[in-house]
């Protein structure tokens, strides 16, 4: 009963609004302006769409006041190949390589805007204040969103049907605590921060955070820093050949006047230290009556990581991390525009609670710690996106892409400081070519040698705790289902 009056009330609407015009929100207008009968609303507080790849080497606050969105440094590099990276429908222009330069990224978004016929839809310079439900007697929400022109400073209240926050989630830095930092004389900085290596010439550096920020900071600071301290507590020691000056050690345990000390009992004096420590959530123009929380880094009340189960005409986008986020964008976007078409229906809200509630119990039994629920895995998301699409109506993800990021992870993992030297190309078929400088991989076997190389190193540096690590990891893999 209540979900056929969800899916008639939802077939009448018209304005859908869109918070930020970076990747995602411009996927939101993309598919929106797809169903006839339905209008994309999209503010943007800056004055270009793309978001997180609009490199600015300013730090702090921009002319309006407002904190620097941007986290993006100025040599980097995709983490992810092209071929994975792009929109289902809209594919990266041929290259020479697969992991391309930031600035490729932003024209990509452009010409994506541009090709969809976007930009009349977007509102720039249009800060969001404040977002309040209109709660109606039946069915979902409708929305008012009190919005900031920067340039006038005049203030405007719109009214959605629906809504979609696509503000990002790499903008607020998330700081770890420290016992004694305010003791530290030396620089702290987190890497929402860091633009460029030069600064860091002849400094000994402690890089805190060994996922994909503080790898790649660490390989671009090598090269001009005395000394980089690698720490962090991955399970095991990152299992790749490094560059000479680089040591690992345990997560910072306490600082001194002069450095730090490690989990691992040892201690070092450094000059620098670099936060690679992650991102807040925040939405903070969300008013209380949205009754949104984020609880240990778990964005609450969210059915399959993306539409309120209470709200259901409010979807936020790219929750999830360790994924591909632009077909992750995608698939969500389809999805949550299936269901506010009238094309897809909801389970009724109590049900969606009951299994958001059930997914994250789940999760904790598979040792899972909350602060990760939203983490993916870039394997894993293809199943997750399979779901989405199927929701939607809508093709699965290639095949391509799980050839690739089998290939990319066991090249991150085993031999970091290379992984970005391979170009794909993906096959009618959905197969796959790896090069690598010119020269055609036997993938198979490269990647056999690679595995069993890592293991050993691992077993090598740390025998009990590579033993247990990787003992973990099979058990891990053996009771929880397969995924096709
Ligand atoms: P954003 O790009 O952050 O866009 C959000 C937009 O919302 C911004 O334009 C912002 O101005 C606007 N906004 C925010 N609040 C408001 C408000 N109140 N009112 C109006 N507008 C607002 N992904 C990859 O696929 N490959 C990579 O190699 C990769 N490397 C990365 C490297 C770094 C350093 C970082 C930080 C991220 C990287 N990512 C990468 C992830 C990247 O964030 C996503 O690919 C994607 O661009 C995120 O898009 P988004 O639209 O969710 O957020």
């Amino acid at each position: 009963m209540i979900q056929s009056r969800l899916g008639s009330i939802f077939r009448t609407m018209k304005q859908i609004g869109v918070i930020g015009a970076g990747a995602a929100g411009l996927c939101a207008a993309r598919h929106i302006l797809a169903n006839q009968g339905m209008v994309p609303i999209v503010w943007e507080q800056s004055e270009k769409v793309g978001g997180t790849w609009n490199y600015t080497p300013e730090t702090g606050t921009d002319k309006n006041g407002l904190p620097i969105h941007s986290s993006m440094y100025q040599n980097l590099k995709t983490n992810l190949p092209k071929e994975v990276m792009a929109f289902p429908d809209f594919p990266f222009p041929e290259a020479d390589e697969s992991f391309v330069h930031h600035s490729e990224v932003k024209k990509y978004l452009e010409n994506y805007a541009q090709h969809f016929d976007l930009y009349p839809h977007i509102k720039f310079n249009h800060h969001v204040e404040e977002v309040k439900p209109i709660i109606k007697e039946t069915g979902p929400p409708s929305w008012s969103i009190k919005v900031k022109d920067l340039n006038s400073g005049e203030f405007s209240t719109a009214v959605c049907d629906a809504l979609l926050v696509c503000n990002g989630h790499y903008s607020v830095p998330r700081l770890p605590i420290i016992k004694d930092i305010e003791k530290f004389q030396g620089r702290q900085i987190h890497s929402h921060n860091y633009r460029e290596p030069s600064p860091y010439e002849g400094s000994r550096v402690v890089v805190l955070g060994a996922s994909a920020s503080g790898l790649d900071i660490m390989l671009e600071l090598a090269p001009y820093a005395k000394e980089i301290l690698l720490s962090h507590n991955l399970p095991v020691a990152v299992p790749s050949e490094l560059p000479s000056n680089v040591r690992q050690v345990r997560g910072v345990v306490a600082a001194t006047e002069n450095g730090f000390t490690f989990g691992d009992g040892t201690s070092a004096e450094a000059d620098v230290i670099l936060y690679c420590t992650g991102y807040e959530y925040t939405f903070p123009f969300l008013s209380e009556e949205c009754n949104v929380t984020i609880e240990d880094n778990v964005v609450k009340p969210l059915y399959k990581h993306l539409i309120h189960s209470s709200f259901p005409s409010l979807a936020f986008i790219g929750i999830p991390f360790q994924i591909c986020p632009f077909p992750l964008f995608d698939f969500q976007v389809q999805y949550f525009v299936a269901v506010i078409a009238g094309r897809l229906t909801l389970p009724s809200p109590g049900e969606m609670a009951t299994l958001s509630r059930e997914d994250l119990e789940q999760q904790r039994k598979e040792g899972c710690m909350d602060r990760h629920y939203h983490r993916l895995g870039l394997i894993h998301q293809l199943t997750v996106l399979k779901d989405w699409a199927e929701g939607a109506g809508i093709p699965p993800p290639g095949k391509h892409m799980k050839t690739i990021l089998y290939i990319v992870m066991l090249r991150f993992a085993f031999a970091h400081p290379s992984f970005k030297k391979s170009k794909f190309t993906v096959m009618e078929d959905g197969g796959v070519i790896e090069r690598r400088e010119g020269a055609e991989v036997y993938t198979k076997l490269e990647l056999t040698w690679l595995l069993a190389r890592g293991l050993f190193w691992v077993l090598w540096r740390d025998f009990p705790r590579g033993l247990s690590f990787l003992g973990s990891a099979v058990w891990g893999r053996l009771t929880r289902p397969f995924h096709s």
